[in-house]
């Protein structure tokens, strides 16, 4: 008879294990509060039109979401793929070619705009020292410190921003550790993995509604606007999977010990522009105020003339009101934009507890928990990788693999 498995939460981690577990022919149950699957990863509503909650991208380095992706038979147009280009307008522009690795990133580096030789030299060994070191550190430190020797341009315009997107914790308490194991899977490694993967489509519809078609189809249930209170309603199954964030944890199992997570915040600006607003190319970076990334969902979702503003990491910004942010990021984007007309409208979406901060030497709870039938899976459980879309995966991936290692 098939084993029966719980999921709670159905966000990217929840539905990874369901996926996994129910193509292993487990029957698999997943219960998720919200009406919309997706958790910090998921398509809102704004006035008639889908956006999400906050704007991500993945790269070509999340191998084990691409696989899933594939696996469920999510639409792979729903990302589109670029190569690497970080470009900060009248500042620095870093962008590789389809050449094999590691010409790709050598040729990016070495016809950066905005770089002089100097620079350029400095980021190529710099590259090569830590490859050598093969990304290992003899002992974590802050990403700060990791960058400390490279020239300032190369800490503003590249490092300092790299780890704050994957990290989303400000260099000056990042962990340098995880920092560099993003770097060795992502610009170390083959081109492809660097390359950027833009949605096309909200982040439901990207991989949680696929998986739940899925699971459904082998026998599975996703049970949707469905909160678990105790896991005494879960008492008939076999082994049960949280796959909630932290804080949710306590309520349901006050007996798993968590280390004090710190929590940092994205705030996603949403500016609907006239529809003949484009930028030149579907991502840039600011460097003049608040907004650390402006992406076009007209070239991306064909929500023409809207822009979307990201801002990673506690800052001062935090101190505005959302209308006051709103403003100030419209007059940031007319660095770039000269003669924007104001937006029609606008909408700040602040997610406060986005992620926890990814520090030094912290130690994640382990998939396993103290109850041979209850697993952790979440962004915040023990891996390689900060809380992204990739770790997230791989952690549910981890929670359904204990457990067809114990049938
Ligand atoms: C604004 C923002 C931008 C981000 N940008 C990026 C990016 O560009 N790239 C990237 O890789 N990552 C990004 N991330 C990180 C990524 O989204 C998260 O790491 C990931 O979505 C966490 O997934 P999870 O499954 O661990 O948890 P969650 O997504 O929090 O899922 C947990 C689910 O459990 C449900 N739940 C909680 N309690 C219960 C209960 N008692 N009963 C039933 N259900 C319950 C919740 O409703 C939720 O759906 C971003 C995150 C945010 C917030």
């Amino acid at each position: 008879m098939a084993r029966r498995i719980a999921i709670v939460g159905a966000g990217y981690a929840g539905l990874a294990c369901a996926v996994e577990l129910a193509d292993a022919g487990y029957h698999v149950e997943v219960f998720e509060a919200s009406r919309t699957l997706g958790g910090r990863a998921r398509g809102v509503d704004w006035e008639g039109m889908t956006v999400d909650n906050g704007m991500h991208i993945l790269v070509g380095a999340y191998r084990e979401t691409l696989r899933l992706m594939q696996k469920v038979g999510a639409d792979r147009t729903a990302l589109r793929q670029k190569t690497l280009h970080l470009e900060f307008p009248g500042h620095v522009k870093v962008a590789a070619l389809r050449l094999p690795a590691p010409l790709h990133l050598a040729w990016a580096l070495l016809t950066a705009q905005g770089l002089n030789w100097k620079e350029k030299i400095a980021a190529i060994r710099f590259m090569q020292a830590l490859k050598k070191a093969r990304f290992r550190l003899p002992r974590d430190i802050t990403a700060k410190q990791l960058i400390a020797n490279q020239p300032p341009a190369l800490r503003r315009f590249l490092w300092e921003p790299l780890c704050l997107a994957a990290l989303n914790t400000p260099v000056k308490i990042a962990s340098a550790q995880v920092f560099l194991n993003v770097l060795r899977d992502s610009l170390a490694a083959d081109r492809a993995a660097s390359d950027f993967l833009l949605p096309t489509v909200d982040f439901s519809r990207l991989f949680p509604e696929p998986a739940a078609r899925f699971i459904e189809a082998r026998g599975g249930q996703v049970h949707r606007s469905r909160r678990i209170h105790s896991l005494d309603e879960l008492s008939g199954f076999d082994h049960r999977v949280l796959a909630v964030a932290p804080y949710h944890l306590p309520a349901l199992a006050p007996q798993i010990p968590l280390p004090e997570f710190v929590w940092q915040p994205i705030a996603t600006i949403y500016l609907q522009y006239p529809e003949a607003v484009r930028l030149s190319f579907p991502m840039l970076g600011m460097a003049s105020g608040h907004g650390q990334w402006v992406f076009d969902r007209g070239q991306l979702v064909g929500q023409h003339g809207l822009l979307a503003v990201v801002i990673s990491g506690a800052g001062a910004w935090q101190t505005l009101s959302h209308e006051a942010l709103g403003q100030a990021i419209h007059r940031e984007i007319t660095v770039l934009l000269p003669n924007l007309p104001s937006p029609h409208k606008t909408w700040v979406i602040e997610e406060k507890r986005a992620t926890f901060a990814c520090t030094p030497n912290l130690s994640r709870p382990a998939t396993a928990t103290a109850d041979p039938g209850l697993w952790l899976a979440g962004d915040y459980v023990a891996g390689d990788y900060p809380a992204t879309l990739e770790g997230t995966v791989r952690s549910g991936i981890a929670a359904a693999r204990a457990i067809l290692g114990q049938s």
